[in-house]
């Protein structure tokens, strides 16, 4: 077991989906702030894995990982997923086959602002996607670049938001569908959020289909959250993660890298479980 990996932060988005920071400036800021570990989650993408990775510096440890968008009764819940194989096909076709859903949706949700007398042109989400698995937040981020709306946090509030007019459903892979694209690809899966997936029967659900772990530690949850969360895991024998979920200093709601505190046996814990199970923990 690798001694003195304290500080982490499991949860954190780049350029290569919604964040606003490159997987360069990441690793830097990580690195800076003193973070013993971090890993890069981007939704439905592992492309910023890579570069991260080869960006680490001597003493950061960046775990390969990513953040699968699901569905399950009408709730979105996503599924982390960490030391996965990155070259495993059943996994990045599913990718590729999820984030090109999300180019067609984005362009649906642009129509249906246009039909709603909003004028935005699909050029314009793209400009803010760049390469990256398109989103709300780039629609968001394009609807506030042409003056549309103040700030993203409106454009979910009028159009974008479940309920509201422009709002279109993603391509719906189940949680367990996620769960098994990442355990085939030897990766541990941990359900993300939970204090704010929906319900605690969404949750029971989720264990019972199998997952291996548990995000307890999140910017969302609150101290009594993390305690259920932590007893939660511990009672069935799952793995415990934590992580910021930042999405740099562009996102919607700000929150840095590094923020949430994490107990110091989460990341002896884990590393002892990519060991046991002969996972990637580098690449
Ligand atoms: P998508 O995967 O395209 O459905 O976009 C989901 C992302 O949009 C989430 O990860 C959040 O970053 C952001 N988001 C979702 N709901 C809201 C909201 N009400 N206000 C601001 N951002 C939101
Ligand atoms: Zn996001
Ligand atoms: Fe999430
Ligand atoms: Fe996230």
């Amino acid at each position: 077991m690798q001694e003195g990996l304290i500080l982490l932060d499991l949860h954190v988005h780049s350029t290569a989906s919604d964040g606003s920071q490159t997987p360069q400036e990441i690793v830097r800021k990580a690195h800076e702030i003193g973070l013993d570990a971090i890993s890069i989650t981007d939704h439905d993408t592992i492309a910023a894995v890579a570069p991260a990775q080869s960006a680490a510096p001597e003493g950061l440890q960046v775990f390969p990982g990513l953040e699968i968008s699901t569905e399950l009764d009408g709730s979105e819940v996503h599924i982390l997923g960490y030391f996965i194989d990155c070259s495993n096909t059943a996994l990045t076709e599913k990718l590729a086959v999820v984030r090109n859903s999300r180019v067609e949706r984005a362009r649906v949700i642009t129509e249906k602002l246009n039909a709603l007398g909003v004028s935005l042109d699909y050029t314009e989400v793209q400009q803010q996607a760049g390469s990256g698995s398109v989103g709300r937040p780039h629609i968001a981020q394009a609807l506030v670049a042409n003056g549309t709306c103040q700030n993203q946090q409106e454009a979910f509030s009028r159009f974008l938001r479940r309920g509201r007019p422009a709002y279109v459903p993603r391509y719906r892979l189940t949680p367990g569908k996620g769960i098994e694209l990442i355990e085939q690809a030897g990766g541990l899966s941990v359900i993300a959020h939970p204090g704010i997936c929906g319900s605690d029967a969404i949750v029971q659900k989720i264990l019972e289909i199998g997952v291996g772990g548990i995000e307890a530690y999140h910017t969302r949850h609150t101290k009594t959250d993390s305690e259920r969360y932590v007893k939660m895991a511990r009672d069935r024998g799952l793995m415990i993660t934590g992580g910021s979920d930042s999405h740099g200093p562009g996102g919607p709601i700000p929150v840095e890298i590094g923020s949430v505190q994490i107990p110091e046996w989460v990341g002896p814990e884990l590393l002892e479980w990519a060991e046991n199970n002969n996972a990637f923990i580098t690449a």
